[in-house]
């Protein structure tokens, strides 16, 4: 499956369409849920029995393509749903919530009620049934059969998200690394090879807080408040923009490099080590984003990702495995038992490295006699040489 985001020209009139089919769903979502936020059990059925009622009784909901209401009914299913697995498990749950006007911001044209025409260079057609025929900028063709457009509105500007069964083949290169994702550089690869941390959120601090002080002393309801707000959010949206940029080529190039990439489980890894990292850097880090898309990536290219246990592979000894104390703040792996010296993020990458092609170093205590020290200081000379 390949996803693209296109941007839609809407004119007036199909805007307003858009609009009303933005509603009417929200509208649809709401009275559904209404009704079903009380029931215990609940099937598909019911759901699907809701439609034709709402159709009868207010005539609007017949002037939205009926497969964009089905759509509604079947997230509004799989919502009760999750949240019923969810409950089982024992977690304490609250209830769906109504859907104001501000979140609602996506209608989706599943398997049919759409066409994407690509007419010559950039320009392309999208035919939205009962919205009409609205201008899109194709800056690529989607490959294979179209299965799914979202249109989503973000900022006043109109999106469609085209999804289609086409199959991006990616070139892929012949290394092996392990990554190390880290507070100090966004990932250092097991052959010292640094990506920095975008620090996109500490560049646009000062934007966002002026934008966020505007916003404050504007008056509730007034115009200029809601002005405030859109400029506000307008800085979010080139942000997130930006965050995605970063991951996508930051991702891409490893896969180029690469054939078997091997990361921490971020699942084990969150729980380790959270509690300390700076909260700006986890905003821009997006490490979870970041793995899916290696992982998506690596499917359409035939690379191996592989996921291993982040236990120990920052105390461990990358050339002799012994396992000493790392606090945060040691920069430099100095191992106390052969004296190895490197840069920590490093050491961490080569152990990731190596536990994912099951080729872990066992600790060794080494003979403490004159012969092997003598041989110890000349391959520790030959190390602490080596670059980070
Ligand atoms: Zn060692």
């Amino acid at each position: 499956m390949l996803s693209n985001k296109f941007r839609l020209y809407p004119n007036k009139e199909q805007t307003e369409k858009l609009e009303f089919a933005l509603d009417t769903c929200r509208q649809a979502y709401n009275m559904m849920l209404g009704e079903l936020n009380d029931q215990v059990v609940i099937d598909r059925n019911m759901i699907q029995a809701i439609l034709p009622d709402l159709k009868i009784c207010e005539p609007r909901f017949r002037e939205v393509y009926s497969k964009t209401l089905q759509y509604e009914c079947y997230r509004l299913f799989s919502n009760l749903s999750a949240l019923r697995v969810l409950k089982g498990k024992g977690k304490r749950v609250g209830q769906l919530k109504f859907q104001g006007k501000k979140f609602f911001t996506t209608i989706t044209y599943n398997q049919s009620g759409f066409e994407l025409e690509h007419t010559y260079k950039k320009n392309g057609r999208l035919k939205l049934s009962k919205i009409g025929d609205i201008k899109v900028k194709l800056h690529r063709i989607p490959e294979g059969k179209v299965k799914q457009i979202t249109i989503k509105r973000i900022n006043d500007k109109w999106f469609a998200f085209v999804i289609s069964d086409g199959k991006k083949v990616l070139e892929h290169g012949n290394k092996v690394l392990g990554i190390d994702l880290g507070i100090n550089s966004y990932l250092v690869d097991s052959e010292g090879n640094k990506v920095e941390h975008p620090k996109l959120y500490e560049k646009m601090q000062r934007r966002l807080r002026i934008a966020n002080q505007n916003l404050s002393r504007k008056k509730k309801g007034s115009k200029n408040r809601i002005k405030a707000r859109k400029s506000l959010s307008k800085i979010y949206e080139k942000l997130t923009n930006q965050r995605n940029d970063f991951l996508h080529k930051t991702s891409t190039n490893l896969i180029k490099k690469c054939k078997i990439i091997v990361v921490e489980d971020l699942n084990i890894k969150s729980m380790m080590e959270q509690k300390y990292f700076n909260a700006k850097n986890i905003a821009d880090s997006s490490w979870n984003k970041f793995i899916q898309m290696l992982e998506y990536k690596s499917e359409n290219s035939g690379v191996q990702i592989i996921k291993v246990n982040p236990k120990d592979t920052t105390k461990t000894c990358s050339n002799c495995g012994h396992i000493q104390k790392m606090p945060l703040w040691v920069r430099t792996y100095k191992c106390e038992n052969c004296l190895f010296e490197m840069c920590r993020d490093k050491n961490s990458a080569i152990n990731i490295k190596n536990k994912g092609l099951g080729e872990e170093i066992t600790y060794v205590e080494i003979m403490s006699d004159s012969s092997s020290e003598g041989q110890l200081s000349m391959k520790q000379e030959a190390l602490t040489s080596m670059e980070c």
